[in-house]
C-alpha cells in the first residue's frame, strides 16, 4: 500500500486468471483453452496483415468485424459491440448498463470477474445460490412489482460449472425482467448452448456477451464482443470511446473477421472438444467421480472419496494441471478444461494410478 493510491485502489481485489506456466510439456487442462489451433485462414489473415500498415492507427469501430459478427448471427452490425477480450467488453458493461441497476444479481457460484467489477467500479450486488444440483433457477431472479430491480447477469452455460439454462428458461427470465438489464455471459455457448442472440431483437433489455477465446481458439488474440439493442450498444461505445479508441488492433481484427468466416474449420474442432467431452465425462464417472453436466468446453467433478486439493495437487506432480477453487461449496470440485483426446487420456491414465482404479 502506498499513500499515492487511490480509495478504490485501496480497497480492489483483483481478479487472479489461472496460472500459464512457462514450463513445456504439461498437459494443460486450467484455463479453458481450445485444445486445437486457430482457423488456418485466421492464422493467414494475421499474416498478410502483418507489414507496413502497422504503422497506421486500426479502424476504430472495427466496422470489418461486427460487419463479420453480424452476418453470422443474422444482426445488424449496429447490434454489435466489440473489445478487447469479452473480460473488457463486460467491464465496459458493468460501468455503462449495470451501475445504475444497483444492486445488481449474479450467481453464488459463477465467473468470479463479476464482484471485481463491482469492487472496481463500486457497485453494490446480491449473490443469488444455485440450486442444490448446481443449475440457475431463474424464478430466483424474478423479483415482485414494486420491488427495486437489479440488472443480472450470469454465464450461459454457467462457469466453473458448466451447466447450461435452457433458451426457453432465458426467455421466461425476460419475460418475469423487462424492467432490468439481463446480460447473458455466453463464453461457453458454441459447446453445446443455444444462443440467446436471436432474443436481442424481441428484448430491448438484453444484452449477449461472447468471446472468440474458446470456440475460435483465439484466446491469444483477445476479441470478445456484445450484441443487443442499439440504445445498450450506444451506451458500451460512449464508455469505450471514453476509455481506448482502439481496444481492438488491425491484427486482432483481420484474425478475427477469417476465423467468423471459416464456419467450416468452427463447426469441426467444436464437435470434436463435444465428443471428447462426452467421452472423458463417461470415463471420470467409471471412476466414481460425480461429473455435473456440462455444455461446456470443461467438466467439474467431485470424487466422494478424494480431496480435490490432494487430486489437483497429485495430477500436477504427474505435469497434468487442472483448476482448484478454494471456495465455499465447491471447493471438492476440480475443474477440469476438455483437451484433445490423447489430453485427456493422459488425464485418465494418471488419475487411475492415483485413484488405484
Ligand atoms: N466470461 C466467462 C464466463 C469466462 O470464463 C471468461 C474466461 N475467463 C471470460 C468471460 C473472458 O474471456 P475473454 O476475456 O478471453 O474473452
Amino acid at each position: 500500500m502506498s499513500r499515492f493510491w487511490s480509495d478504490v485502489v485501496k480497497g480492489l481485489k483483483p481478479y487472479v486468471p489461472g496460472e500459464q506456466p512457462k514450463l513445456a510439456n504439461l498437459v494443460k487442462l486450467n484455463t479453458n483453452e481450445n485444445p486445437y489451433g486457430p482457423s488456418p485462414r485466421a492464422l493467414e489473415a494475421i499474416r498478410a496483415a502483418t507489414g507496413e500498415s502497422l504503422k497506421l492507427y486500426p479502424d476504430p469501430n472495427a466496422e470489418q468485424l461486427k460487419l463479420a459478427i453480424g452476418k453470422y448471427h443474422a444482426v445488424d452490425s449496429s447490434n454489435v459491440f466489440v473489445g478487447n477480450g469479452s473480460d473488457e467488453v463486460l467491464a465496459h458493461v458493468f460501468l455503462a448498463l449495470l451501475k445504475q441497476a444497483q444492486p445488481i444479481l449474479f450467481p453464488d457460484i459463477s465467473y468470479s470477474f463479476y464482484p471485481v467489477y463491482c469492487g472496481l467500479y463500486q457497485m453494490d450486488f446480491e449473490t443469488i445460490p444455485l440450486a442444490k444440483d448446481f443449475s440457475i433457477r431463474v424464478d430466483d431472479y424474478a423479483r415482485p412489482h414494486g420491488e427495486k430491480c437489479g440488472g443480472i447477469i450470469f454465464p450461459n452455460p454457467n462457469a466453473p460449472t458448466g451447466c447450461l439454462v435452457p433458451l426457453a428458461e432465458i426467455e421466461r427470465l425476460l419475460q418475469s425482467n423487462r424492467d432490468s438489464v439481463v446480460v447473458i455471459d455466453e463464453a461457453y455457448v458454441d459447446f453445446g448452448g443455444e444462443s440467446a442472440i436471436p432474443l436481442t431483437v424481441s428484448y430491448p433489455n438484453l444484452l449477449v456477451v461472447q468471446t472468440l477465446s474458446k470456440s475460435r481458439s483465439l484466446a491469444g488474440l483477445r476479441v470478445g464482443f456484445a450484441v443487443g439493442h442499439i440504445d445498450l450498444i450506444e451506451a458500451l461505445e460512449r464508455v469505450k470511446n471514453s476509455f481506448n479508441s482502439y481496444p481492438l488492433d488491425r491484427l486482432a481484427i483481420a484474425g478475427a473477421v477469417a476465423a467468423f468466416e471459416d464456419r467450416a474449420y468452427f463447426e469441426q474442432t467444436c464437435q470434436a472438444v463435444i465428443a471428447t467431452r462426452e467421452k472423458l465425462s463417461g470415463e471420470l464417472k467409471a471412476f466414481g467421480f460425480e461429473v455435473l453436466p456440462s455444455k461446456a468446453n470443461f467438466i467439474f467433478v467431485r470424487h466422494p472419496q478424494h480431496d480435490a486439493q490432494e487430486l489437483a495437487l497429485a495430477l500436477r506432480q504427474r505435469s497434468i494441471i487442472v483448476r482448484h477453487f478454494k471456495l465455499p461449496r465447491i471447493e471438492q470440485f476440480l475443474r477440469i478444461t476438455v483437451g484433445t483426446d490423447g489430453q485427456c487420456a493422459a488425464l485418465t491414465a494418471a488419475l487411475k494410478e492415483i485413484l488405484g482404479a
